[in-house]
């Protein structure tokens, strides 16, 4: 057992602290009250090539693990910074990179890589389905050597920032179905190209996260950008769960830092009743065990992600990150805003932001619930809740 990190690994940290020391608070606070994308920051990641981390090199990429890939996610949670904003594309090209052919692959992740095309958008909510993936509704109905889109999704994130979304739609209707997993495939969309036919309306939400509508009015795509086999999608979406869920555990990871060392240098220098307050232990307590249980979801998460680059099964580790790490940076943020008192409240000392934007990965891209449920039947063999 090494709890260590490599030496490559400590190198890749420090210089994603250097880039993120480039993009302060105050670009962060200003990106959120205008409701910007933080298009600086994703084209100096892009072009330093740190989005790019798990494309192989032979399609231009670092070739990194994910470990790597989540190091260089918590960092920028850890800085201040918001890793949502371009997250997706490393778990969303996995899917093309796994299930993609050879021409596929060679057409888009080099161009991924260098940043000339931006597959952030990965389009699989909708609002009659919800978190039952298998029963969404928007079809592509196969007209010789294309299919036509038409239907609906909700809250699907960067379509307006990305040049392709990978697209979940089903190809067979589901009465049709005996496996109710089938009958849906993935789509590469070249968004460029769906103009007129595709209306993207931006919503309106608590935290800046760049979300929207989508109404697919026969939206067409070639054939060739289907990927993989048709009907096996969802299984192809599933492939990707645990790289997603390790990254976003470390996102949480990061929060939580951010949270932790932000209130414990308040509480260190706030003086009410003539001493700091963090020398009461209602304010000092709650940040240390903050801090425990941030400590301790980081270790379930470098335990999962090192599964997953040795290609062993790690659902149940890459799920247990995912929950622990972002109740842990919820616990985190709660603490740091009762230390804050009324400042945590104000713009300018950035909790209340990081406070929103952590809140979501409690339930974004997967609820915590299905989380729990994933360990309940499939870990520990309980039945089905649905
Ligand atoms: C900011 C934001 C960005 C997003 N970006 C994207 C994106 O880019 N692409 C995309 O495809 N989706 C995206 N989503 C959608 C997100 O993945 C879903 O919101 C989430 O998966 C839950 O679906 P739902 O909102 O329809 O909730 P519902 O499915 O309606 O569930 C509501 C609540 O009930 C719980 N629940 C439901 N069934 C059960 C059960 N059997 N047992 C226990 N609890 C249950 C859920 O866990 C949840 O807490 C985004 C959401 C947000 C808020």
């Amino acid at each position: 057992m090494d709890f260590n990190l490599t030496q490559e690994q400590l190198q890749i940290r420090e210089e994603i602290k250097k880039v993120c020391k480039e993009f302060p608070d105050a670009y962060w606070r200003e990106i959120d009250s205008k409701k910007d994308y933080p298009e600086a920051f994703v084209r100096k990641l892009s072009e330093l090539g740190w989005l790019a981390a798990l494309i192989p090199e032979e399609y231009g990429g670092t070739g990194l693990g994910i470990t790597e890939a989540s190091i260089i996610l918590e960092e920028i949670n850890h800085s201040g910074g918001v890793a949502t904003v371009c997250h997706a594309q490393m778990y969303t090209m996995g899917t093309l990179l796994r299930h993609g052919n050879d021409e596929q692959k060679r057409r888009y992740l080099p161009k991924i890589a260098s940043g000339e095309l931006r597959l952030q958008a990965f389009g699989v909510t909708e609002p009659n389905a919800g978190s039952e993936s298998t029963r969404i509704q928007t079809t592509a109905t196969r007209k010789g050597n294309r299919y036509l889109i038409n239907g609906q999704k909700i809250f699907i994130s960067r379509v307006l920032q990305s040049d392709l979304m990978l697209l979940l739609a089903r190809t067979t209707p589901y009465d049709e179905l005996k496996d109710k997993t089938k009958g849906l495939s993935v789509f590469i969309v070249d968004l460029r190209e769906a103009k007129g036919k595709l209306e993207v309306k931006p919503l309106d939400l608590m935290i800046n996260h760049h979300t929207n509508s989508l109404f697919f009015d026969g939206v067409e795509v070639p054939a060739e950008n289907l990927i993989g086999e048709e009907g096996m999608g969802f299984r192809y979406i599933i492939d990707g769960w645990n790289a997603e869920r390790i990254l976003v555990a470390a996102e949480a990871i990061g929060d939580g830092r951010w949270f932790i060392e932000r209130a414990a240098k308040y509480a260190s220098e706030r003086i009410v009743f003539g001493r700091p307050i963090g020398s009461n232990q209602g304010i000092q307590f709650p940040i240390a065990k903050a801090y425990a249980n941030v400590e301790a979801a980081d270790l379930v998460r470098y335990q999962a992600a090192t599964k997953f680059d040795r290609k062993e099964k790690c659902g149940a580790e890459a799920n247990m990150a995912k929950l622990l790490a972002s109740e842990a940076a919820w616990e985190a943020a709660n603490a740091c805003l009762t230390t804050h008192g009324g400042y945590g409240f104000a713009v300018e000392y950035d909790v209340e932001r990081k406070f929103r934007e952590t809140r979501l990965l409690t339930v974004a891209p997967v609820s915590n619930n299905l989380v729990l449920a994933y360990l309940g039947q499939h870990v520990l063999g309980m039945p089905k809740s649905y």
